[in-house]
């Protein structure tokens, strides 16, 4: 657990200082529902970044072996609120933006220029 943490922690960097670099600048660790990664308060962007693992990706997450209805449920339970928070801030005139931990891994300044596009829209 302690490992996939500071994993996230890692992601959250490696997006917070290529966005620096580009010049975005951006609120972290906010109280806001759903505890987005980043916010643009002024934009009205939010920036999560979802975990292969926690968020069940479909191409890399690898589910325990054992406990299986234990982790079947969390993972559901996971999905279940990505979607509530996303539909919430929706509704509420904000633009969502969720990446993938592979996203970040793989294609990082991709990432980089959807945000400015977001941000600058
Ligand atoms: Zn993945």
């Amino acid at each position: 657990m302690s490992r996939v943490r500071s994993s996230d922690t890692r992601l959250e960097l490696l997006l917070r200082s290529a966005l620096h670099r580009a010049g975005l600048r951006y609120r972290v660790r906010t109280s806001m529902l759903g505890r987005p990664d980043l916010v643009f308060p002024l934009a009205r962007v939010i920036v999560f970044i979802d975990s292969c693992f926690w968020h069940a990706c479909p191409s890399h997450c690898r589910r325990p072996k054992s406990n299986r209805a234990f982790w079947r449920e969390k993972f559901i339970r996971n999905a279940r609120r990505d979607r509530k928070v996303t539909a919430h801030y929706s509704k509420t005139d904000w633009t969502v933006l969720r990446f993938w931990e592979h996203d970040l891994t793989t294609r990082l300044r991709a990432c980089v220029r959807q945000v400015r596009a977001a941000v600058r829209r």
